[in-house]
């Protein structure tokens, strides 16, 4: 197998589980050296690679997570921005508990800005990097989640293409991928039901739920040099869902 990110460092928040501990397991098999940044104190990813507890959210975690990966491997090559919460199944504007609104801008739109914010003390003297946020297909069609997650989302996007003529200047890449329903233990949570009755609410019947590994591969080509001239991009995985029911 090539290794495409051989002698590349990479930080991956939220890498305890679901997406981001599948990317973790590929980005390592790929040849980089991974931190985990999680919130959780264990991780799935069952590969050997680096663990700081950190919530994305707080500015000092963010700090000396990006710190412990330059302390421990002298660079960080990329970020991959992927902790993210769902918070609360059906949130209407009426009863909404606005704590609970701040709380998913916190984590996924604070703590992405974060992460951006670090990792840009280190890649921008050096004129190199690149950084990958997740956002969601409610990117790209409405009512699919809660309001609150949805408008997060849109806020990373934002982050990315902004981001993307600030720091592209300095030959920083950045990105965003948008998965469609992935079966991890998120989904589980957020679906309250089990996977076939899941896959029947939010799927057509020919497409399958994503796996936590498929969007790794996804997230993989993204960071991986072979990508070099693709910047800004909202990357859309949803096996064509949403423009059917656009
Ligand atoms: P998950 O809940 O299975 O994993 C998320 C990870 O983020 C966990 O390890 C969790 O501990 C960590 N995390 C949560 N809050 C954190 C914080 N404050 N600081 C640090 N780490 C924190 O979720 P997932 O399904 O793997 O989702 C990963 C990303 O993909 C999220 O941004 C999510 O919004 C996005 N996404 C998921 C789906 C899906 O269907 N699963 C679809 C579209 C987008």
């Amino acid at each position: 197998m090539a290794k495409r990110l051989q002698g590349k460092v990479a930080l991956i928040t939220g890498g305890a589980r679901g997406i981001g501990a599948a990317a973790a397991r590929l980005f390592s098999q790929h040849g980089a050296k991974v931190l985990i940044a999680d919130i959780r104190s264990e991780s799935e990813s069952g590969q050997p690679v680096s663990f700081v507890e950190c919530d994305v959210s707080s500015d000092l975690d963010m700090l000396n997570a990006v710190d412990a990966v330059v302390s421990m491997h002298g660079k960080l090559d990329i970020m991959y921005s992927n902790a993210g919460i769902a918070e609360d199944r059906a949130p209407g504007i009426l009863s909404i508990d606005p704590q609970v609104f701040r709380k998913v801008f916190d984590v996924n739109v604070y703590g992405s800005f974060l992460a951006a914010k670090h990792v840009a003390r280190v890649m921008v003297p050096k004129c190199s990097g690149t950084i990958l946020f997740t956002g969601s297909a409610v990117t790209a069609s409405y009512g699919l989640a809660p309001h609150n997650y949805t408008a997060s989302k849109h806020a990373v996007v934002g982050l990315t293409k902004n981001l993307c003529v600030e720091l592209g200047q300095f030959g920083i890449r950045v990105n965003c991928i948008s998965p469609y329903a992935v079966m991890t233990p998120m989904a589980a949570e957020f679906a309250g039901c089990d996977e076939e009755a899941y896959k029947k609410r939010v799927l057509p019947d020919h497409l399958k739920l994503m796996r936590a590994e498929e969007v790794a591969e996804v997230a993989l080509n993204m960071v991986s040099d072979e990508s070099k001239y693709i910047c800004g991009l909202n990357l859309l995985v949803d096996g064509g869902v949403c423009l059917k029911s656009a």
